[in-house]
Protein backbone atom coordinates (compact mmCIF):
# COMPACT_ATOMS: atom_id res chain seq x y z
CA UNK A 1 0.00 0.00 0.00
CA UNK A 2 0.96 3.71 -0.57
CA UNK A 3 1.68 5.57 2.56
CA UNK A 4 3.42 9.23 3.70
CA UNK A 5 6.80 8.28 5.45
CA UNK A 6 8.58 10.77 7.76
CA UNK A 7 12.31 9.62 7.98
CA UNK A 8 13.96 12.76 9.41
CA UNK A 9 12.09 15.86 11.12
CA UNK A 10 11.73 19.17 9.43
CA UNK A 11 9.90 21.06 7.30
CA UNK A 12 6.64 19.87 5.05
CA UNK A 13 9.16 18.20 2.42
CA UNK A 14 10.41 15.80 4.74
CA UNK A 15 6.69 14.13 3.66
CA UNK A 16 7.06 11.65 1.43
CA UNK A 17 4.87 9.14 -0.28
CA UNK A 18 6.18 5.34 -0.20
CA UNK A 19 5.41 2.18 -0.96
CA UNK A 20 4.85 0.07 2.42
CA UNK A 21 3.60 -3.39 3.55
CA UNK A 22 0.11 -3.66 4.42
CA UNK A 23 -0.37 -3.90 8.03
CA UNK A 24 -2.61 -7.52 9.48
CA UNK A 25 -4.71 -6.61 12.50
CA UNK A 26 -3.66 -8.56 15.17
CA UNK A 27 -6.34 -9.52 18.08
CA UNK A 28 -8.62 -6.42 18.95
CA UNK A 29 -7.46 -4.38 16.07
CA UNK A 30 -8.52 -3.50 12.84
CA UNK A 31 -7.69 -2.48 9.19
CA UNK A 32 -9.50 0.08 7.87
CA UNK A 33 -9.54 1.48 3.76
CA UNK A 34 -9.46 4.91 4.52
CA UNK A 35 -11.64 7.35 1.78
CA UNK A 36 -10.23 10.58 3.92
CA UNK A 37 -7.53 11.52 6.10
CA UNK A 38 -8.06 14.71 8.36
CA UNK A 39 -4.66 16.96 8.87
CA UNK A 40 -4.08 18.45 12.19
CA UNK A 41 -1.69 21.57 13.25
CA UNK A 42 -0.31 18.40 15.57
CA UNK A 43 0.60 16.99 12.82
CA UNK A 44 3.36 19.76 11.53
CA UNK A 45 4.73 20.04 15.49
CA UNK A 46 5.34 16.24 15.41
CA UNK A 47 6.93 16.16 11.76
CA UNK A 48 9.18 19.16 12.93
CA UNK A 49 9.63 17.71 16.50
CA UNK A 50 8.31 20.74 18.60
CA UNK A 51 9.38 20.38 22.23
CA UNK A 52 10.93 17.30 20.98
CA UNK A 53 7.41 15.34 21.04
CA UNK A 54 7.94 13.81 17.87
CA UNK A 55 7.76 9.90 16.74
CA UNK A 56 10.26 7.15 16.71
CA UNK A 57 11.73 7.79 13.50
CA UNK A 58 10.74 6.67 10.36
CA UNK A 59 6.98 6.84 11.07
CA UNK A 60 3.79 7.50 9.22
CA UNK A 61 1.92 10.61 10.30
CA UNK A 62 -1.80 11.22 11.30
CA UNK A 63 -4.05 10.21 13.82
CA UNK A 64 -7.82 11.08 12.10
CA UNK A 65 -9.21 9.06 8.98
CA UNK A 66 -12.33 7.44 7.79
CA UNK A 67 -12.96 4.89 5.13
CA UNK A 68 -14.62 1.72 5.12
CA UNK A 69 -13.25 -1.67 7.39
CA UNK A 70 -10.77 -4.55 5.28
CA UNK A 71 -10.58 -7.05 7.92
CA UNK A 72 -10.71 -7.42 11.52
CA UNK A 73 -8.70 -9.10 14.24
CA UNK A 74 -9.47 -11.82 16.59
CA UNK A 75 -12.47 -11.04 19.25
CA UNK A 76 -13.03 -7.65 17.31
CA UNK A 77 -17.36 -7.60 17.75
CA UNK A 78 -17.81 -4.04 17.39
CA UNK A 79 -17.18 -3.52 13.88
CA UNK A 80 -17.07 -5.96 10.99
CA UNK A 81 -15.85 -6.17 7.14
CA UNK A 82 -17.85 -3.47 5.51
CA UNK A 83 -18.77 -0.91 7.99
CA UNK A 84 -18.00 2.53 7.18
CA UNK A 85 -15.96 4.04 10.27
CA UNK A 86 -13.79 7.51 11.41
CA UNK A 87 -11.38 6.38 13.62
CA UNK A 88 -8.84 8.65 16.25
CA UNK A 89 -5.73 6.93 16.59
CA UNK A 90 -4.14 4.56 14.80
CA UNK A 91 -1.09 2.19 15.53
CA UNK A 92 0.38 2.17 11.94
CA UNK A 93 -0.68 6.04 11.26
CA UNK A 94 -3.28 8.03 9.08
CA UNK A 95 -1.79 8.92 6.43
CA UNK A 96 -1.61 6.29 4.33
CA UNK A 97 -4.63 3.49 1.87
CA UNK A 98 -5.32 1.61 4.64
CA UNK A 99 -4.39 2.02 8.61
CA UNK A 100 -4.24 -0.56 11.58
CA UNK A 101 -5.91 0.58 14.72
CA UNK A 102 -7.37 -0.55 18.57
CA UNK A 103 -10.68 -1.39 17.92
CA UNK A 104 -11.53 1.32 20.97
CA UNK A 105 -10.29 3.82 18.48
CA UNK A 106 -12.44 2.92 15.96
CA UNK A 107 -16.11 4.62 15.80
CA UNK A 108 -19.17 3.81 13.39
CA UNK A 109 -19.60 7.09 10.66
CA UNK A 110 -23.44 7.07 10.41
CA UNK A 111 -24.24 7.26 6.93
CA UNK A 112 -25.62 10.80 6.48
CA UNK A 113 -21.47 11.86 6.78
CA UNK A 114 -19.21 11.47 4.18
CA UNK A 115 -15.45 10.07 4.38
CA UNK A 116 -14.30 13.49 3.76
CA UNK A 117 -16.62 15.10 7.02
CA UNK A 118 -15.94 11.83 8.51
CA UNK A 119 -11.82 12.16 8.75
CA UNK A 120 -12.38 15.73 10.56
CA UNK A 121 -14.21 14.13 12.89
CA UNK A 122 -11.60 13.26 15.38
CA UNK A 123 -9.04 15.63 16.74
CA UNK A 124 -11.46 18.96 16.27
CA UNK A 125 -14.50 17.93 17.50
CA UNK A 126 -13.32 15.64 20.99
CA UNK A 127 -11.37 18.60 21.52
CA UNK A 128 -13.81 21.05 21.26
CA UNK A 129 -15.78 18.87 23.14
CA UNK A 130 -13.62 17.92 26.26
CA UNK A 131 -12.40 21.70 26.24
CA UNK A 132 -16.01 22.57 26.20
CA UNK A 133 -18.12 20.36 28.58
CA UNK A 134 -15.28 18.43 30.73
CA UNK A 135 -12.66 20.99 31.31
CA UNK A 136 -14.75 24.32 31.10
CA UNK A 137 -18.15 22.53 32.60
CA UNK A 138 -20.06 24.46 29.97
CA UNK A 139 -23.91 24.77 30.65
CA UNK A 140 -27.57 25.75 28.76
CA UNK A 141 -28.29 29.19 29.49
CA UNK A 142 -24.02 30.23 29.60
CA UNK A 143 -22.52 32.52 27.13
CA UNK A 144 -19.44 30.84 25.68
CA UNK A 145 -16.70 32.92 23.34
CA UNK A 146 -15.48 30.62 20.80
CA UNK A 147 -11.98 32.64 20.64
CA UNK A 148 -10.76 31.41 16.96
CA UNK A 149 -14.63 29.80 15.89
CA UNK A 150 -13.80 29.66 11.72
CA UNK A 151 -10.79 26.43 12.23
CA UNK A 152 -11.29 22.84 12.63
CA UNK A 153 -11.57 22.82 16.80
CA UNK A 154 -13.22 26.07 16.45
CA UNK A 155 -16.52 25.04 14.51
CA UNK A 156 -16.76 21.44 16.36
CA UNK A 157 -17.06 24.02 19.06
CA UNK A 158 -19.35 26.35 17.48
CA UNK A 159 -22.21 23.31 16.70
CA UNK A 160 -21.34 21.53 20.09
CA UNK A 161 -21.80 24.83 22.34
CA UNK A 162 -25.52 25.36 20.55
CA UNK A 163 -26.56 22.20 20.28
CA UNK A 164 -26.10 21.88 24.58
CA UNK A 165 -28.67 25.64 24.79
CA UNK A 166 -25.32 27.99 24.87
CA UNK A 167 -25.32 31.71 23.37
CA UNK A 168 -22.71 31.00 21.34
CA UNK A 169 -20.17 34.51 20.39
CA UNK A 170 -17.40 33.04 17.82
CA UNK A 171 -14.39 35.28 16.10
CA UNK A 172 -12.31 34.73 12.31
CA UNK A 173 -10.24 36.85 11.37
CA UNK A 174 -11.92 37.33 7.67
CA UNK A 175 -15.60 38.01 6.01
CA UNK A 176 -15.43 34.47 5.05
CA UNK A 177 -15.12 32.75 8.29
CA UNK A 178 -17.19 35.39 10.17
CA UNK A 179 -19.96 34.15 7.48
CA UNK A 180 -18.60 30.86 8.42
CA UNK A 181 -19.21 30.68 11.89
CA UNK A 182 -23.10 32.18 12.11
CA UNK A 183 -23.97 29.33 9.39
CA UNK A 184 -22.56 26.98 12.01
CA UNK A 185 -24.73 28.12 14.96
CA UNK A 186 -23.13 30.85 16.44
CA UNK A 187 -25.36 33.97 17.66
CA UNK A 188 -22.73 36.30 17.43
CA UNK A 189 -19.73 36.80 15.20
CA UNK A 190 -16.59 39.19 15.92
CA UNK A 191 -13.48 40.11 14.15
CA UNK A 192 -10.12 39.24 15.78
CA UNK A 193 -8.32 41.55 13.64
CA UNK A 194 -10.33 44.44 14.76
CA UNK A 195 -9.34 47.19 17.11
CA UNK A 196 -11.47 46.89 20.12
CA UNK A 197 -13.31 43.92 19.23
CA UNK A 198 -13.83 42.51 22.81
CA UNK A 199 -15.80 45.94 23.62
CA UNK A 200 -18.77 44.37 21.43
CA UNK A 201 -18.15 41.26 23.29
CA UNK A 202 -18.88 42.86 26.96
CA UNK A 203 -22.04 44.80 24.82
CA UNK A 204 -23.45 42.12 23.53
CA UNK A 205 -23.49 40.54 26.93
CA UNK A 206 -24.78 43.55 28.81
CA UNK A 207 -21.79 44.33 30.54
CA UNK A 208 -21.21 40.65 32.38
CA UNK A 209 -18.43 38.95 30.41
CA UNK A 210 -19.01 35.21 29.29
CA UNK A 211 -19.23 31.82 31.41
CA UNK A 212 -16.66 30.31 29.10
CA UNK A 213 -13.82 31.02 26.67
CA UNK A 214 -12.11 28.12 24.26
CA UNK A 215 -9.09 29.85 23.28
CA UNK A 216 -7.15 28.73 20.17
CA UNK A 217 -4.41 31.41 20.32
CA UNK A 218 -3.12 31.91 24.06
CA UNK A 219 -0.29 33.60 23.71
CA UNK A 220 -1.83 36.77 22.11
CA UNK A 221 -5.28 36.65 23.71
CA UNK A 222 -5.17 35.29 27.00
CA UNK A 223 -4.59 38.85 28.88
CA UNK A 224 -7.82 40.26 27.04
CA UNK A 225 -9.91 37.35 27.98
CA UNK A 226 -9.31 37.49 31.72
CA UNK A 227 -10.83 41.35 30.55
CA UNK A 228 -14.08 39.95 29.45
CA UNK A 229 -14.88 37.27 31.43
CA UNK A 230 -17.45 36.89 33.79
CA UNK A 231 -17.92 36.00 37.54
CA UNK A 232 -16.63 32.41 38.33
CA UNK A 233 -15.66 32.29 34.15
CA UNK A 234 -13.83 29.59 33.07
CA UNK A 235 -11.13 29.88 30.20
CA UNK A 236 -9.64 27.05 28.91
CA UNK A 237 -6.32 27.09 26.59
CA UNK A 238 -6.44 24.53 23.34
CA UNK A 239 -3.80 26.41 21.80
CA UNK A 240 -0.91 28.44 22.24
CA UNK A 241 1.82 29.64 19.94
CA UNK A 242 4.13 31.10 22.33
CA UNK A 243 4.66 33.18 25.53
CA UNK A 244 2.18 35.82 27.27
CA UNK A 245 2.33 38.29 30.01
CA UNK A 246 -1.06 38.33 32.23
CA UNK A 247 -2.03 40.36 35.30
CA UNK A 248 -3.46 37.20 37.32
CA UNK A 249 -5.38 39.47 39.90
CA UNK A 250 -7.94 39.81 37.00
CA UNK A 251 -8.81 36.28 37.68
CA UNK A 252 -8.98 36.68 41.21
CA UNK A 253 -10.90 39.77 40.81
CA UNK A 254 -13.81 36.84 39.21
CA UNK A 255 -12.99 34.24 41.05
CA UNK A 256 -11.79 33.14 37.53
CA UNK A 257 -10.06 29.57 36.29
CA UNK A 258 -7.28 29.43 33.29
CA UNK A 259 -8.07 25.74 32.48
CA UNK A 260 -5.01 23.61 29.93
CA UNK A 261 -6.08 20.87 28.33
CA UNK A 262 -4.83 18.22 25.69
CA UNK A 263 -6.94 15.47 24.31
CA UNK A 264 -3.58 13.32 24.65
CA UNK A 265 -4.67 13.37 28.42
CA UNK A 266 -8.58 12.12 28.02
CA UNK A 267 -9.23 8.73 30.03
CA UNK A 268 -10.45 5.55 28.13
CA UNK A 269 -13.35 6.27 29.80
CA UNK A 270 -13.73 9.68 28.42
CA UNK A 271 -12.81 9.46 24.82
CA UNK A 272 -15.14 6.73 25.10
CA UNK A 273 -17.80 9.00 26.58
CA UNK A 274 -16.80 11.96 23.92
CA UNK A 275 -17.54 9.52 20.91
CA UNK A 276 -20.40 8.29 21.43
CA UNK A 277 -21.91 11.65 22.23
CA UNK A 278 -20.16 12.39 19.00
CA UNK A 279 -21.63 9.48 17.06
CA UNK A 280 -24.80 10.51 18.09
CA UNK A 281 -24.56 14.16 17.02
CA UNK A 282 -23.18 13.17 13.91
CA UNK A 283 -26.17 10.84 13.46
CA UNK A 284 -28.66 13.26 14.13
CA UNK A 285 -27.14 16.38 12.15
CA UNK A 286 -26.37 18.41 15.21
CA UNK A 287 -22.54 18.07 14.10
CA UNK A 288 -21.66 18.58 10.41
CA UNK A 289 -18.04 18.88 9.76
CA UNK A 290 -17.08 21.42 7.61
CA UNK A 291 -14.32 20.74 4.68
CA UNK A 292 -11.97 23.32 3.26
CA UNK A 293 -9.79 21.89 1.09
CA UNK A 294 -9.13 18.30 -0.71
CA UNK A 295 -5.90 17.36 -1.56
CA UNK A 296 -4.25 13.49 -3.05
CA UNK A 297 -2.37 12.02 -0.59
CA UNK A 298 0.54 12.23 -2.62
CA UNK A 299 0.59 16.09 -1.71
CA UNK A 300 0.24 15.74 2.26
CA UNK A 301 3.93 18.06 2.18
CA UNK A 302 0.91 21.32 0.62
CA UNK A 303 -1.36 20.00 3.23
CA UNK A 304 1.08 20.94 5.91
CA UNK A 305 1.86 24.13 4.50
CA UNK A 306 -2.28 25.49 4.28
CA UNK A 307 -2.55 24.01 7.47
CA UNK A 308 -0.92 26.46 9.32
CA UNK A 309 -2.00 29.60 6.91
CA UNK A 310 -4.34 31.94 8.43
CA UNK A 311 -7.97 32.10 6.93
CA UNK A 312 -8.21 28.27 5.20
CA UNK A 313 -11.89 27.79 6.92
CA UNK A 314 -12.61 24.23 7.23
CA UNK A 315 -10.84 21.56 8.01
CA UNK A 316 -7.79 20.28 5.20
CA UNK A 317 -8.34 16.78 4.15
CA UNK A 318 -6.22 14.01 2.11
CA UNK A 319 -7.82 11.64 -0.38
CA UNK A 320 -5.83 8.60 -0.82
P1 LIG B 1 -7.14 25.72 12.52
O1 LIG B 1 -8.20 24.94 11.81
O2 LIG B 1 -5.86 26.07 11.83
O3 LIG B 1 -7.84 27.06 13.09
C1 LIG B 1 -7.10 28.09 13.70
C2 LIG B 1 -8.08 29.09 14.24
O4 LIG B 1 -7.36 30.11 14.98
C3 LIG B 1 -8.87 29.82 13.15
O5 LIG B 1 -10.23 29.92 13.57
C4 LIG B 1 -8.21 31.18 13.12
O6 LIG B 1 -9.09 32.19 12.64
C5 LIG B 1 -7.94 31.35 14.59
N1 LIG B 1 -7.11 32.52 14.89
C6 LIG B 1 -6.17 33.12 14.13
N2 LIG B 1 -5.74 34.26 14.74
C7 LIG B 1 -6.44 34.35 15.91
C8 LIG B 1 -6.47 35.29 16.97
N3 LIG B 1 -5.68 36.38 17.01
N4 LIG B 1 -7.33 35.08 18.00
C9 LIG B 1 -8.14 33.99 18.02
N5 LIG B 1 -8.15 33.08 17.04
C10 LIG B 1 -7.30 33.24 16.01
O7 LIG B 1 -6.69 24.94 13.84
P2 LIG B 1 -7.55 23.99 14.80
O8 LIG B 1 -7.39 22.59 14.34
O9 LIG B 1 -8.90 24.59 14.96
O10 LIG B 1 -6.70 24.16 16.15
C11 LIG B 1 -6.67 25.43 16.82
C12 LIG B 1 -5.50 25.45 17.80
O11 LIG B 1 -5.74 24.50 18.82
C13 LIG B 1 -4.16 25.07 17.16
O12 LIG B 1 -3.12 25.83 17.75
C14 LIG B 1 -3.99 23.61 17.52
O13 LIG B 1 -2.64 23.21 17.58
C15 LIG B 1 -4.65 23.59 18.90
N6 LIG B 1 -5.21 22.29 19.27
C16 LIG B 1 -4.97 21.85 20.54
C17 LIG B 1 -5.52 20.65 20.97
C18 LIG B 1 -5.30 20.21 22.37
O14 LIG B 1 -5.49 19.03 22.68
N7 LIG B 1 -4.97 21.14 23.28
C19 LIG B 1 -6.25 19.85 20.08
C20 LIG B 1 -6.50 20.34 18.80
C21 LIG B 1 -5.97 21.56 18.41
P3 LIG B 1 -8.92 32.94 11.19
O15 LIG B 1 -8.19 31.99 10.29
O16 LIG B 1 -10.33 33.22 10.80
O17 LIG B 1 -8.13 34.18 11.52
Amino acid sequence: MKAIRVSEYGGPAVLKIQEVPTPEPGSNQVLVRNHGVGVNPVDTYLRSNTDNRGPKLPYTPGSDAAGVVEAVGQGVTAVKAGDRVYFGGSISGAYAELSLCDVAHVHALPGNVSFAQGAAVNVPYATAYHALFNRGHGEAGETVLVHGASGGVGIGAVQLARARGMTVIGTAGTDRGRRLVMEQGAHHVVDHTAPGYLDEVMRLTGGRGVDVVLEMLANVNLQKDLGIIAMRGRIVVIGNRGMVEVNARLAMNKDAAILGMALFHCSPGQLAGIHAALVEGLGNGTLRPVVGQELPLAQASRSHEAVMEAGHHGKIVLVP
